[in-house]
């Protein structure tokens, strides 16, 4: 069997320790991957130590370059990337080509790095002094990442750190390690010399080595709110830089003047997509005023609509569940659900997928007059199960998302500006979609949460990418004419 190993300083190595990992469409072990620990971390923290003193001293021309050659085998090898991904994540190719698009889109933003990077310049702040700033890059950093993007969350992350001139380990996560490698090789063709993108493979050790080495500068991390805590609190008391991105819990809004037929149709792929394994799924619909009944029934009949079959079928629009657990857990949470006094209005469990009997299948669920003290609402399902929760006022509605506490993305499907404007105005959540049902900002915009969705103060890419990894210098300038006579004063200094 195929054993998927670490990738460091520009080669493969192995390891002692292994997990197993699953097609889920089939339920099949398809492969084993390493798990590093201690010593694997310290090895690649070791190369990427000695990487980082040529690399931060390479052209910004020469790390653009290398940007620009990977962003093309990315487009070259997009096709063998997805199909990696959905046989080790089971999500359907076509989405997994979504998530390599959108990933890229970030190493297109590091390709114009020689813009966003540039310093500012005061000329004269004082007679004859001038000041200046410019950005420098950590060091040795780190990204551990979930597995519902292999390919998209790491690619927030290794583009602009390695554009800004830091040195990279990645730890993806141990349920779809292969995309991690395959990018490894795209990059190593791509120029970028070797030491510089590391991928250590593994699961709480490989972490715990990462969060409490004193090699390493800072850490990114995305995946579930109690690791997002545990990583920001432990690496933060190393002394690390962190950016944490938690769970989510996303509400879909929508109002009486709404396109009911077009809400559903929005709300249903953002429930379902992907399995609603995605850290922007719409998990919950909001139905405002008399637009519920109406509402539930399209949303009834197109999640009975929704195609439910292996990744790599054509015609499949939502694959299996990541794991065995996953789909035990989803078809728990229905029942626990129902018993909770939900209605269940579409009942996924117990899917069976001809040819694919032992896949984690596990059909769209929807449920009605689902409320806040359910387990339904309270917790993060991270699968097909949409819930219905009825209120009567857009002002019910806001105050609803405000108390939940989750802030990641939000949608409202409205006709009304002035409703779309108090929505967004007042809702504590980091991404809103008006109309929009998963808001994903675009790679030159940041992209993060509020609240338990995002741990500390840094969200991910665009700008705050470039800030979170480099640190600023303030140069201040005076080249006196010769032999200039001066008198250096004992106040503290203020301009003149
Ligand atoms: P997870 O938290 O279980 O795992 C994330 C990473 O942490 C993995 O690399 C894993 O190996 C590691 N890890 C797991 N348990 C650990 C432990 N006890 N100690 C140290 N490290 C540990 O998340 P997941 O199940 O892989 O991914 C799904 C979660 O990620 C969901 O909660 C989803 O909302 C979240 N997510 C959030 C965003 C976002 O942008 N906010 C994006 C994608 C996914």
């Amino acid at each position: 069997m195929n054993t998927i190993p670490h990738w460091i300083n520009g080669t493969e190595v192995t390891g002692q320790d292994t997990a197993p990992v699953f097609n889920p469409a089939t339920g099949a072990e398809q492969a084993q991957v390493v798990l590093g620990g201690a010593a694997d971390v310290d090895i690649a923290v070791t190369a990427a130590s000695a990487a980082f003193e040529t690399w931060s001293e390479s052209s910004l021309t020469q790390r653009t370059q290398v940007m620009f050659a990977f962003r093309q085998l990315l487009v070259e090898h997009e096709e063998e990337l997805a199909r990696i991904i959905s046989a080790e994540h089971g999500k359907t190719v076509d989405d997994a080509r979504g998530e390599i698009v959108r990933g890229r889109e970030v190493v297109e933003f590091a390709c114009g790095l020689g813009d966003v990077l540039k310093g500012s310049f005061s000329d004269q702040v004082s007679r004859g002094i001038d000041v200046h700033n410019f950005r420098q890059p950590l060091g040795v950093v780190a990204g551990i990442t979930p597995f519902n993007f292999p390919a998209m969350v790491p690619l927030w992350m290794h583009p602009i750190a390695i554009a800004t001139g830091n040195t990279f380990i990645l730890k993806p996560s141990e349920r779809d390690p292969s995309a991690a490698n395959f990018v490894a090789d795209l990059y190593q063709r791509a120029g970028l010399p070797d030491g510089v993108f590391n991928v250590v493979h593994g699961g709480k050790n490989a972490v715990d080595a990462i969060l409490t080495h004193p090699g390493i500068e800072a850490v990114s991390f995305v995946g579930s709110t109690p690791i997002a805590k545990y990583v920001h609190e432990q690496a933060t008391s190393h002394g690390k830089r962190v950016q944490a991105l938690g769970g989510a819990k996303n509400h879909a809004v929508v109002l009486p003047d709404a396109d009911l037929e077009f809400a559903a149709n929005h709300i249903t792929a953002g429930a379902y997509g992907s399995a609603g394994e995605r850290c922007m799924a719409v998990s919950i619909a909001v139905a405002v005023g008399d637009a519920a009944d109406a509402l539930v029934a399209v949303l009834e009949r197109k999640a009975r609509e929704v195609k439910v079959g292996p990744g790599n079928a054509p015609d499949t629009e939502m694959g299996p569940l990541v794991t065995k657990a996953a789909q035990e857990r989803i078809e728990n949470a229905v029942t626990t659900a129902h018993t909770q006094g939900a209605t269940i209005v579409v009942d996924g469990r117990g899917l069976k997928v001809d040819g694919h009997e032992d896949g984690f299948f596990t059909g769209p669920s929807l449920l009605d007059h689902v409320t806040t003290e359910m387990d339904a609402y309270k917790e993060e399902l991270f699968g097909p199960v949409l819930a219905i929760i009825r209120v009567n006022t857009l002002d019910e509605a806001i105050d609803l998302i405000n108390a939940n506490p989750y802030g990641n993305g939000t949608a409202l499907f409205t006709a009304s500006g002035e409703a779309a404007r108090r929505f967004q105005r007042n809702i504590k959540v980091g991404m809103i979609g008006i109309n929009v049902p998963v808001p994903v900002p675009m790679s030159y915009y940041s992209f993060g949460g509020w609240k338990d969705s995002l741990i500390g103060d840094s969200p991910i890419h665009g700008p705050e990418g470039i800030r979170f990894y480099t640190r600023p210098k303030v140069i201040t300038t005076r080249w006196p004419q010769p032999k200039q006579q001066t008198t250096a004063g004992f106040n503290f200094p203020t301009s003149s």
